[in-house]
């Protein structure tokens, strides 16, 4: 019975981490190594292709990636200078090897494999069209749609076909492909995704996050822009090209900030370690609580409750001790398993705790369940007080830009506000830090409430508008009908 994590489902879960490595001897151990450093964006399978020059190579598997490249074998099999890869939970498309990416196919200009992070939002309606016209598809990924667009396309070149494909795909999408002709990167015109380049040597990288160059030694050259595609020839010469024209308000994901990316990495520039102390810090001034502990809820929690601790005097302390054995494999996450699975995960360090007020700082509070038990722990524990902030506005609104969210109903934010939360999980009291909070913390002055600097349409229901399929009006419930059938 398997099941990714059966105690994680109180996160929205980013769903892809990719890599792609053009110019190295050892490419394809390269991008083994850069998606062991991206696992915590995807745990449910694995994808590696390589071109030596003549052929194309893939291993694609369930499960981690560390489990399925390290083997010498493998990575021999994955001969060639240049390779990308991709770590994945499913977003859309069911949980089957069919799925895993990257996804190939033989084209008429040869072969083409792509490794996608992020969401095609009209997928179902251009894989409704495609079918109709012949296309037969080899997988329920959104990704294929977009290898039948380039297929069917008109245009001459390898290139002008991608584009042509892009330009009708909506969403997000950090792509990297490799072709016959070279290694391509792009990035949607909104940037909704992240995607970084670097350089080790001569060879070129790209990755969902900084933290991937770190393990391979390679240098962070700068963020592919919103709406870029660079192409990486054969011959290694780099091409940037424009083909969204300017694209002068992109919307990065800030949950990127909050939760999805490692702290270790540098997402548009900034630090996410001190991204979240900054945010820890904001919390502690907009909702200020006299306690004499604060105590991360770990792993996500901790540089929010540093900062948090820092800006009002409290001490930190480890209140909370997780358990880094709960594996992926494990029974099916049935309720009462489901509540046992928190304690397994997460022990209350007693000793401390007992008659002491604490402060538990916590990333985000998604469906309620696990801030429920762990409020519940504290107590057990013998704390007098229990106070609950959190370090990002209330999560109202599902995602649909590659990330796992429940439907719309599921979110507690959405079915109450913040007394009606406190009171479910049973906390003295409760805050989140707001909005403004938040992009004071990354280092803007304000949201730009008419153009805003990122997504934050699961906090504000303010989705891009790249959205074109969709009215504005009943744009967020068909939005939602749509994940309702796609997830
Ligand atoms: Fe990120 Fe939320 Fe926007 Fe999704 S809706 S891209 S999680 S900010």
């Amino acid at each position: 019975m398997l099941t990714t994590n059966p105690f994680d489902d109180d996160k929205l879960r980013e769903e892809c981490g990719i890599f792609g490595v053009h110019g190295a001897a050892t490419a394809s151990a390269m991008v083994a190594l850069g998606l062991h450093a991206l696992q915590h964006r995807g745990q449910e399978a694995a994808g590696i292709t390589s071109w030596d020059g003549k052929e194309f190579h893939t291993h694609r598997a369930m499960g981690h990636v560390a489990g399925n490249f390290d083997n010498d074998e493998i990575i021999r099999m994955l001969s060639g200078s240049v390779a990308c890869g991709h770590v994945r939970y499913s977003t859309t498309g069911e949980t089957a090897l069919r799925n895993v990416q990257p996804l190939y196919a033989d084209l008429s200009s040869g072969g083409f494999a792509i490794a996608h992070n992020g969401n095609i939002s009209n997928a179902l309606n251009l894989r409704k069209r495609l079918v109709r016209d012949g296309a037969i598809f080899q997988s329920t990924s959104d990704t294929e749609v977009i290898i039948h667009l380039l297929a069917k396309s008109r245009y001459r070149t390898l290139l002008d076909r991608f584009i042509d494909a892009l330009k009708q795909v909506e969403g997000a999408y950090s792509l990297i492909c490799l072709t016959p002709e070279g290694l391509i990167a792009c990035r949607d015109p909104l940037g909704i995704r992240p995607l970084v380049m670097g350089r080790i040597g001569d060879a070129i990288i790209f990755a969902s996050e900084t933290v991937a160059f770190d393990v391979v030694g390679a240098e962070y050259i700068r963020s592919v822009e919103p709406g870029e595609l660079i192409v990486v020839a054969q011959d290694g010469e780099i091409r940037s090209h424009r083909p969204f024209g300017d694209t002068p308000h992109p919307r990065p994901c800030i949950f990127e900030h909050v939760y999805f990316s490692r702290p270790d990495s540098i997402v548009d520039g900034h630090s996410v370690y001190q991204v979240r102390k900054a945010i820890g810090a904001q919390l502690a001034i907009e909702g200020p609580v006299e306690a004499d502990l604060v105590i991360p809820v770990p792993d996500s929690g901790v540089p929010a409750a540093i900062g948090f601790a820092q800006q009002s005097g409290t001490p930190f302390e480890l209140g909370i001790i997780r358990s880094h054995y709960v594996g992926r494999t494990f029974i099916q996450p049935g309720d009462k398993v489901r509540h046992l699975g928190v304690k397994l995960k997460h022990n209350a360090n007693r000793a401390l705790i007992a008659g002491k007020k604490v402060v538990l700082i916590d990333d985000s509070i998604v469906r309620g369940t696990t801030s429920l038990k762990i409020v519940q722990m504290m107590r057990d524990a013998g704390a007098k007080e229990v106070h609950m902030r959190i370090a990002s506005p209330p999560t109202r609104h599902s995602c649909f830009y590659g990330v796992d969210t429940p439907e719309r109903g599921k979110l507690l934010a959405h079915k109450m506000d913040v007394a009606q939360m406190c009171a479910f999980i049973h906390a003295d009291s409760l805050s989140f830090v707001s909005i403004e909070g938040l992009y004071k913390a990354i280092g803007e002055s304000r949201r730009n409430d008419g153009i805003p600097q990122y997504c934050d349409a699961c906090f504000t229901g303010d989705y891009p508008t790249t959205l074109t399929d969709f009215d504005d009006t009943a744009q967020v419930n068909q939005l939602e009908l749509l994940h309702e059938r796609v997830v």
